[in-house]
């Protein structure tokens, strides 16, 4: 089986400090893969070198088999790629339908003419309510973004992301800021999602990275310390050193 996602010995440096240092890791189809550690170890920069925003000094990045380490960030996302953008990126004044269908139409190509759009129409709004269906957001498709909770914004940005039908979605801490019910809403909710999409998950909250996760990496001062399932994880002593304490 092909990885979705493959990277070889990525490194980035900012002038004398080694921010990704020689990272190697797989993200097979079907698999929420983990990357945790501590504040500055590297994370968003790792994630911002996998969606184009950062390039890397050395190394390669695969996305289901094509070299995608040089490549821009419009054709990174043509080729499966997707992430959530932060919030901020929601359109505030429209509601939680519109914001779907809008990247649902985006996906299927946003400059196409007006009679085109409207022969589609029906199309976009089918697929729309099958992203909404069965989620709590379902209840809230008419509210404005402006007047959702934050939990319920970070609900409606991963489903915008969704209606990008990505290979392979990265997250960033998508659990920071969310309460105890919505913490489970979105573990729900990501549950469902790696059926369509591999996961790659930076994630601070270990509950949830421990009930999701297939595969879980290590990353301390810029470096993979540690690469495994949940339980060798957990009883990793290197790992419970440097991260997980105690
Ligand atoms: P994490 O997401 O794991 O908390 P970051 O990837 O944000 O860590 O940061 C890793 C290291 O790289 C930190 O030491 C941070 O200060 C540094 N860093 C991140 N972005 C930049 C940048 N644009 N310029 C210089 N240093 C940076
Ligand atoms: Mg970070």
């Amino acid at each position: 089986m092909t990885a979705i996602l493959k990277i070889e010995n990525l490194v980035k440096r900012f002038g004398g400090l080694v921010a990704t240092d020689h990272v190697s890791l797989e993200v097979m189809p079907g698999e929420i893969h983990a990357l945790i550690g501590p504040n500055g170890a590297g994370k968003s920069t790792l994630i911002n070198q996998l969606c184009g925003e950062l390039q890397p000094n050395e190394g390669a990045i695969h996305l289901a088999g094509r070299d995608i380490t040089h490549l821009p960030v419009p054709a990174r996302v043509d080729l499966g790629l997707g992430r959530t953008f932060q919030i901020t990126s929601l359109l505030d004044e429209m509601t939680v339908r519109d914001n779907i269908g809008m990247a649902v139409q985006v996906r299927e190509g946003g400059n196409f003419r007006i009679w085109d759009a409207l022969r589609r129409r029906r199309a976009i709004w089918d697929e729309t309510d099958r992203l909404l269906a069965g989620c709590q957001l379902a209840d809230r498709a008419d509210v404005v973004v402006a007047d959702l909770s934050h939990g319920e914004k970070k609900q409606l940005e991963l489903l915008v992301a969704m209606a990008m039908q990505p290979r392979l979605l990265l997250l960033d801490e998508p659990m920071a800021g969310l309460g105890h019910l919505e913490s489970q809403q979105m573990i729900g909710m990501l549950r469902d999602i790696r059926k369509e999409a591999a996961i790659l998950l930076v994630e601070h909250d270990m509950e949830a990275v421990f009930a999701l996760a297939d595969r879980i990496s290590v990353l301390v001062y810029g470096r993979i310390i540690a690469q495994g399932s949940v339980d060798e994880i957990r009883n990793d002593p290197a790992v419970r050193e440097a991260y997980l304490g105690a």
